[in-house]
């Protein structure tokens, strides 16, 4: 008989989310985590009374009602809704994803049959110009971007923006990445299709304690210490590290692109009147600043605190010691990802769960339903 039923390695999301419902089942749960704090990216520091977004910002947001409502049953979340704006080279400042606010700030154009009308034109430029050069399906992200939305909105609003995230030029980006972000001709700046969306009231650490009440946390204990140690104390282990690193990199080691911040307090407490502004200009080194207060205090109620903090984002290429964020799923990564994953496959009494474990970019919903599907 072992001390505990799981050893869940790593206290972020997925394996916070595996500690509760373990709990409810009445299972035993040891929860270790290699850095000072749980919560994984998630995590918040507060500081002068504002949830500072550490590790980049957060959005709940799925249309899973069953995923909404258990989050919801550990914590009430806000109505925060993510409209961000995009600082263009053009000096202009853009309402996004691309709508007819977009659209009438870009060209005047003020009734859907107008702005389809300018897209169309748009479209037909770019598509003609591909078709004089031999091209007739996009290759890549630039091509993609002409073919859907034109050049005037690809070079104000796609091209500086996605050079700067992926560190690569669009024309050597595979084209998926775009395909995500909508085109709207309705006047809505909501950044989601989702049916529901929000923060958790109080900040995400709420969340990540609530998961992980009931169960054992240790913090600062890095794994890889004595993992036969940690092992041996359970009878299942859960893996939320990097999947790499648990075989000992023996086919070689996964990218990232990690993302550095700088950290400002300001005298003022309103610097921007949104929570997230991109810019989208390749003169601009950093990708985007999140004024972090307009998670959670909305309306005039922003100035009742003196004080904001600011976040200005910069994606660089991961290196040894930095923290991995997106994993880099090109050919060559996918393919060692997938070495790793059948070694994973066949093990006995041990789950890899999450982003650095299954070499995924996932948004915090889809991992809730996971956990939540497993323990169906
Ligand atoms: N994107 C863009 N301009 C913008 C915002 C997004 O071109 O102002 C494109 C870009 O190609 C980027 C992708 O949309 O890689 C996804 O961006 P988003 O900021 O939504 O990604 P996140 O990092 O928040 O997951």
């Amino acid at each position: 008989m072992k001390e505990y039923d799981y050893l869940i390695v790593g206290a972020g999301l997925f394996g916070a989310t595996f500690a509760y419902l373990a709990h409810k089942k009445g299972l035993r749960c040891l929860v270790i985590e290699k850095r000072s704090h749980s919560g994984g990216n998630l995590y918040c520091r507060q500081i002068e009374d504002i949830n500072v977004h550490v590790y980049g910002a957060h959005i709940f947001h799925t249309s899973d009602k069953r995923v909404w409502d258990f989050v919801n049953s550990i914590v009430p979340f806000n109505r925060y809704t993510n409209c961000p704006v995009a600082q263009a080279p053009d000096g202009k400042l853009y309402n996004l994803p691309f709508n007819m606010n977009t659209f009438y700030q870009m060209w005047g154009v003020k009734t859907p049959e107008e702005a389809a009308c300018k897209l169309e034109e748009q479209r037909k430029d770019a598509v003609n110009k591909m078709k004089t050069d031999g091209i007739t399906e996009p290759r890549n992200l630039e091509e993609q971007a002409l073919s859907l939305i034109g050049r005037d909105i690809y070079e104000q609003l796609i091209k500086g923006y996605t050079e700067k995230q992926w560190g690569r030029p669009c024309n050597e980006l595979p084209a998926f990445i775009i395909r995500r972000l909508p085109v709207r001709l309705t006047f809505d700046n909501n950044y989601f299709n989702d049916a529901y969306q929000g923060i958790p009231i109080g900040g995400y650490n709420k969340l990540i304690d609530g998961l992980l009440e009931g169960s054992d946390v240790m913090l600062d204990v890095d794994f890889f210490n004595n993992r036969e140690k940690w092992m041996d104390m359970a009878d299942k282990v859960v893996f939320t590290g990097k999947i790499d690193e648990y075989y000992g990199y023996r086919f070689g080691k996964l990218e990232y692109r990690t993302v550095r911040f700088e950290t400002e307090i300001l005298d003022n407490p309103n610097y921007q009147g949104n929570a997230v502004v991109n810019y989208t200009s390749a003169n601009v080194p950093f990708t985007r600043i999140i004024e972090h207060k307009h998670f959670e205090t909305f309306g005039n109620a922003v100035y009742d605190n003196p004080h904001t903090i600011i976040s200005r984002e910069y994606s660089t290429e991961w290196k040894d010691g930095m923290e991995p964020f997106y994993p880099v799923n090109d050919a060559r990564n996918q393919a060692i990802f997938l070495k790793y994953k059948d070694l994973a496959y066949k093990e006995q009494g041990i789950i890899f769960g999450g982003r650095l474990a299954e070499y995924k970019y996932y948004d915090m919903a889809p991992i809730v339903s996971k956990v939540l599907n497993l323990f169906d």
